[in-house]
């Protein structure tokens, strides 16, 4: 054959425009994006490493040290999604044969316990079924058990709609000489959390969720004790692109007069992160806790007056973001998503992991936490329940 000829010809799909639909986005992730968020995001690009995008990231480090109430000057995003946050405060605050503990309760324990693995831990789990949580005295008798240097809390599991009260257990970490490391994907914004008084090392987020920003980038802090950690390893973080001296430096949390070329920051994705939480800013972060609150109140107070139950029997452990409303019995659960999905052109969703089969997921967070959209999703579950196959019980 001829060498020099292209052997792949071009796609004719590349040559149709690109098309995609509106849609309510009602589960765990990703929320609706805002016009005022997307056009934030289409502003011209400019280089990584301008004054300017130095000007915006430090504006988004203060945004974020807002919404996770704190003063921690080691506070930045992360060019990824939440498991890149994840994997960051893993990666960095854990050496291969330290002792990791990770509570289980849904999905996201599973995930973090693995990831510690993957680099060489030791590690344990305490574990509660789907939907349960865990006291301080079984997280204290872990802690005195297995003398871990991180725990692994999700505040907001969203596999199972369980909000973990978060009171006490940093302060009973650092009895222990140990890290606490919490994940607020799924619950940041849109419910109360405060760094700095729970005594948490490491927090990170998403920017899909409460934030109502495309996914792609995960705001990350780190507390003085756990960059002492971080910095007095006696190995390297296994991930180049996630090394926090390269992110700090990158983000201006070293102290050094001048920043490196790590890698090409997604500027673009920081324009849209910066407009999200100024967004938060604007209402107040106390105001979107409320809304949160009281709109899920609402929409669990319809469901269950339609006959349907909650998943998470605790009113207190009941995730204002996403909520777990048992599979309704006698129905398949993906017809019932698939139904709402082509008639309602909306999105909820089935469980995930453990919760599979168990439960239906329907996430408010951001703009999308309304009185209105409450209304307009029990208006499709009714719709869906009239015209699903139900089984003759
Ligand atoms: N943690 C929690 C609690 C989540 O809900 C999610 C997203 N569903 C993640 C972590 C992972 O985030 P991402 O999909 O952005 O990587």
């Amino acid at each position: 054959g001829n060498m020099s000829s292209i052997s792949v010809p071009p796609p004719k799909c590349l040559q149709k425009p690109l098309t995609v639909p509106y849609r309510h986005m009602f589960g765990p992730g990703p929320s609706n994006v805002p016009s005022r968020i997307l056009e934030a995001g289409v502003n011209p690009v400019i280089g990584h490493m301008h004054p300017e995008i130095f000007e915006i990231m430090n504006d988004i480090k203060s945004g974020i040290q807002y919404m996770f109430q704190t003063q921690n000057k080691m506070t930045l995003a992360v060019s990824g999604t939440g498991h890149s946050a994840m994997e960051c405060a893993i990666f960095n605050a854990v050496e291969p044969g330290d002792s990791v503990l990770v509570a289980v309760n849904g999905i996201w324990g599973e995930r973090a316990a693995e990831m510690a693995e993957r680099i060489g831990a030791r590690v344990n789990t305490i574990v509660a079924p789907p939907g349960g949580c865990f006291t301080i005295e079984e997280m204290e008798k872990a802690l005195s058990k297995h003398r871990p240097v991180l725990l692994f809390v999700a505040h907001g599991e969203s596999s199972t709609g369980v909000l973990h009260p978060l009171d006490g257990i940093g302060q009973l970490c650092h009895k222990y000489n140990c890290l606490f490391l919490v994940d607020s994907v799924a619950s940041i914004g849109g419910a109360p959390v405060y760094m700095d008084q729970q005594e948490i090392d490491i927090l990170y987020t998403g920017s899909q969720k409460v934030l109502n920003a495309p996914p792609g980038t995960a705001p990350i802090s780190f507390s003085e004790r756990a960059c002492q950690k971080i910095f007095s390893r006696r190995t390297k973080p296994v991930s180049f692109y996630l090394d926090l001296s390269w992110l700090a430096n990158y983000w201006g949390c070293d102290g050094k007069p001048s920043r490196v070329y790590h890698h090409t920051g997604p500027v673009t994705a920081f324009y849209s992160l910066r407009e999200s939480l100024s967004v938060l800013v604007e209402e107040g972060l106390e105001n979107s806790w409320e809304r949160h609150l009281k709109v899920a109140e609402y929409f669990h107070a319809g469901l269950e007056s339609m006959g349907l139950k909650l998943f998470v029997k605790e009113k207190r452990l009941r995730l204002p973001t996403v909520t777990t409303i048992v599979a309704p019995y006698g129905y398949d659960w993906k017809e019932i998503t698939s139904y709402i999905m082509k008639t309602h052109n909306l999105e909820i969703s089935g469980g995930l992991r453990p919760s599979v089969g168990l439960v239906l997921r329907v996430g408010l967070m951001g703009c999308n936490s309304s009185r209105e959209n409450v209304d307009m999703v029990l208006a499709a579950l009714k719709d869906a329940l009239k015209h699903c196959h139900k089984s003759k019980v």
